[in-house]
């Protein structure tokens, strides 16, 4: 990351508290590692974002619904799933500097960095190496990896690590009064078992008709081994998961459907399109049989922000196994080729999982700008947030000039009509112009002040936060000029 972009990085995060959007989580007792709050603004633009998605999802697509799982499940859930056996990550500590590492992460770095200086056959092979080693799950072989590359500390003492082992993600906690084997349940590290365990029910009481699709938020805990680049990698976070039942055999249709229809829900927020990637999979889960992530470029590089994997039957079968209930669907259709219906089988499935925390800081990095304002008489800069007017946390501000002579009563009461509709904020300290850097850093899309002449004509100034004009119009008029740009 270069210097200016490090900075700006920072930035956006001391932005993001000074401005009610995160805090770190229990930051009187000095904070908890990888978990933040959302204050009131970032709790508005999350809610938004949500909205955003759950309206593209579920009310666009007449086969799609929406649940509401529990976070916690029964604990046979994540035998079946895999996570209790799989769900983990190789970590390795180093004894003198007491820290502690994900294995493949320390590689990646080595590996980020040959590229960077240019030495990609070294980062090739380095590469190669490591994919060996994870896919063998050779944990010794990782080891010896990192001890040649002398990562993290590479002067004196970079052979003193221990062994690399395998870490769990799951949190557990004791479910009841008597601490019992029996009783451990797990924080869900996913919510898409959530929608699995219920695809019976959903489908029966829907009667729902393949192709279709449960779609989710929720809340998802993994106890990652390092915590990086703020609300990135937490270890309580919020997914928005959709996962499409089809017909087996169509899979790669509507695999490569989604991923279309998903980037172009992301384009749709009027972010810069270039600063969008697919990354392919060339190692697979177990499960999958295609999986592509959707990557958003950060200012510290390319992260994923979305994955799209086509899952096969996995999760079905495998519920089927460990529960016992069968997960056959009748497809009373009939295939042209057979003249037959199609009849009995398991449904294939086309995850979609998007992480709301890197959507609402990929949308805040996105929005924010130093905007130099100088003139050849003053200097002169604002912050401001360009978010799209339908996310804006607060979506007019309304002033009067003054603090008397009836304007702040005049002021309430056309809040009083927007704000059965809209979030409206109403400011009366400070001048207007220090209202109107405020209401840009939070980045409201519309500043109304009420003066003198509003109370003779009924008219009001409106100011538009990204050209910073202003025009008088009538107050009658502001529910429609509000409502043409930020409505869904
Ligand atoms: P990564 O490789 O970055 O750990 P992942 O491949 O494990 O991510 P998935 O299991 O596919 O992620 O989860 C789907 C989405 O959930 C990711 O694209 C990401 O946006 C989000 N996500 C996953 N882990 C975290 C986390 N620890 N903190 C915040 N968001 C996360």
């Amino acid at each position: 990351m270069s210097k200016a972009t490090d900075e700006l990085f920072k930035n956006v995060i001391s932005h993001a508290k000074e401005y009610g959007f995160v805090f770190q989580s229990s930051e009187i007792y000095d904070g908890l590692s990888a978990v933040y709050d959302y204050g009131q603004n970032g709790s508005e633009l999350k809610n938004n974002l949500k909205t955003y998605w759950w309206k593209a999802m579920v009310q666009m697509h007449e086969n799609i619904v929406g649940i509401d799982a529990a976070i916690f499940m029964h604990p046979t859930t994540w035998k079946a799933s895999g996570h209790v056996d799989g769900f983990s990550d190789p970590m390795i500590d180093n004894k003198d500097s007491k820290k502690r590492y994900r294995a493949d992460q320390l590689l990646e770095d080595k590996i980020a960095k040959y590229e960077a200086d240019g030495k990609t056959d070294k980062a090739a092979a380095l590469q190669a190496a490591m994919d060996d080693a994870l896919k063998a799950e050779n944990l010794p072989r990782l080891k010896e990896l990192i001890v040649e590359q002398e990562i993290a500390c590479p002067v004196s003492g970079t052979r003193n690590w221990t062994d690399v082992r395998q870490f769990n993600l799951m949190f557990s906690t004791q479910m009841g009064a008597v601490a019992d084997d029996a009783d451990v349940v797990y924080l869900r590290p996913e919510t898409a078992q959530g929608i699995f365990v219920n695809y019976l029910n959903v489908q029966k009481s829907g009667r729902m008709k393949i192709p279709f699709g449960i779609a989710q938020i929720g809340k998802a805990f993994r106890n990652e081994v390092i915590a990086r680049q703020f609300i990135i990698r937490m270890r309580e976070f919020e997914q928005m998961e959709m996962q499409f039942f089809v017909r087996p055999g169509t899979q790669k249709e509507w695999f490569n459907q989604w991923k279309e229809e998903r980037l172009k829900w992301h384009l749709a927020l009027s972010i810069d399109p270039a600063k969008y990637r697919f990354h392919e999979h060339t190692k697979l889960a177990h499960y999958a049989d295609a999986a592509y992530d959707i990557e958003f470029e950060f200012p510290f590089g390319f992260k994923e922000v979305e994955g799209i994997h086509s899952r096969t039957d996995f999760d079905l079968s495998q519920h089927q196994k460990f529960s016992g209930k069968k997960m056959q669907y009748f497809d009373p259709e009939v295939n042209p080729e057979t003249n037959q219906p199609y009849g009995n089988y398991i449904p294939y499935v086309i995850e979609t999982s998007i992480g709301l925390d890197r959507l609402f800081l990929l949308t805040l990095v996105s929005a924010y700008e130093e905007e130099d304002l100088s003139t050849a008489e003053k200097q002169d800069s604002r912050t401001v947030l360009r978010l799209h007017p339908c996310l804006a946390p607060v979506k007019a501000a309304i002033f009067p000039l003054t603090k008397k002579d009836g304007l702040p009563e005049k002021a309430r009461e056309i809040m009083d009509k927007l704000k059965l509709d809209y979030n409206i904020q109403y400011e009366e300290k400070d001048a207007i112009g220090k209202r109107y850097r405020r209401q840009d850093a939070i980045g409201t899309p519309f500043c109304i002040t009420v003066d003198h002449q509003t109370l003779e004509d009924d008219t009001v100034t409106i100011r538009y936060r990204d050209t910073m004009s202003q025009e008088r119009v009538a107050a009658a008029d502001l529910e429609r000029i509000i409502g043409n740009l930020v409505s869904w």
